[in-house]
């Protein structure tokens, strides 16, 4: 009896061993089926924050690994769009959730805005206001993407320049992701930021997933990872008011981020005066100084986001001065009489 009850038991193991083994294989064959590799040269797009962003992968990189890039892309959105009744920018710029008390709102941000609120007000004092990521009341006067743009009244960007003040914002330091601004009309603007942000944090997550050579796309933010298998790659810099592919220059780019900022990129013209979408808070206007475009070269996307914007406001001689101070690879200033300068010509 003893004998035949170990046998049973014998027979009931190896019945659920095989049972674990075709469940096992099953798993590894589903498993590899979605493993599905992108051919070199793949490429995943989608259109976020009204700009067309494109991975392209130049290794052997698993499909869902760029499907999950661009998907990332859409959970960005909910973070840093200023329009977006839903994304977390709308929230803070509304006052909504957090607490307040009295004069003050405060509320606990995600990582990701924590960390670009506390790089755009670092920036904000280290560029002397030339990047200001509390212009968002004088911006949202600039209507770029109605039919009809039109120039605001004097009156109206005098009451949006008092609220433009990005130290009012307060960041706090202890490990609580905290941020507390004014209930007034203070409005945060992280469109010449999040873009260089989200590249970084792309590339970071392709690089988790295996791939190493790609080439990030959002509007003028390019990141180049890797060589593109030693071919190198070509990065274009737009002649300002062409047609887009007509180059004043093609650099090689190796391992970096390249981040253009040009008066030509969003504008309308009114009574011969172009208006474009980068914005003087001293004026509250469009800056009006010798530059058209700005080109910075660093592997830090977040931070040639930042400064293609700031010193496209600060002028040709300003922006010089700064990116000497700077450990920035390379700067490219186009004026607006179409002179060529850059820095480091030999990188
Ligand atoms: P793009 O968004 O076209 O790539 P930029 O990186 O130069 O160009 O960012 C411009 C955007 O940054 C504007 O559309 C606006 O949202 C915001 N912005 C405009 N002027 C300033 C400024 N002086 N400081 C900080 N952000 C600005
Ligand atoms: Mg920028």
């Amino acid at each position: 009896m003893k004998c035949l009850r170990v046998r049973r038991l014998n027979s009931s193991i190896l019945f659920i061993g095989i049972i674990a083994i075709a469940v096992f294989v099953a798993f590894v064959l589903t498993g590899c089926q979605k493993k599905k590799l992108a051919a070199p040269g793949a490429t995943v797009s989608g259109t976020y924050f009204d700009t067309l962003i494109t991975i392209t992968a130049y290794d052997n990189t698993p499909q869902d690994v760029l499907d999950g890039a661009i998907d990332r892309c859409a959970a960005y959105e909910k973070i840093f769009s200023k329009t977006d009744e839903s994304s977390e920018l709308y929230a803070i710029n509304h006052r909504m959730g957090g607490n307040v008390e009295g004069n003050t709102y405060s509320i606990e941000v995600s990582d990701d805005m924590y960390e670009v609120l506390s790089c755009a007000v670092k920036y904000a004092k280290d560029t002397e206001l030339a990047f200001n990521p509390a212009l968002g009341s004088v911006i949202s006067l600039w209507d770029y993407h109605s039919e009809h743009p039109t120039v605001p009244s004097q009156t109206a960007i005098d009451e949006a320049l008092k609220v433009t003040d990005p130290f009012v914002i307060e960041i706090s330091e202890d490990g609580s992701h905290t941020i507390s601004m004014p209930m007034d009309g203070t409005q945060l603007d992280l469109g010449g930021i999040a873009k260089g942000y989200i590249a970084d944090e792309l590339k970071k997550y392709l690089v988790k997933n295996g791939c190493s050579e790609a080439v990030i796309m959002l509007g003028g933010n390019v990141y180049c990872m890797g060589n593109k298998n030693n071919q190198g790659y070509s990065v274009g810099i737009q002649k300002p008011f062409e047609s887009i592919g007509t180059y004043v220059h093609v650099l090689s780019v190796k391992d970096d981020s390249v981040v253009t900022s040009g008066i030509y990129e969003r504008y309308f013209e009114e009574n011969g005066h172009i208006y474009h979408h980068i914005i003087d808070g001293t004026t509250g206007y469009p800056v009006d100084n010798d530059l058209a475009s700005v080109t910075v070269v660093c592997s830090n996307s977040m931070k040639a986001d930042i400064l293609s914007t700031a010193l496209l406001c600060m002028g040709s001689e300003k922006a010089l001065e700064y990116a000497r101070r700077e450990s920035l690879v390379k700067v490219i200033l186009i004026t607006r009489d179409g002179e060529f300068i850059e820095t480091n010509p030999e990188r």
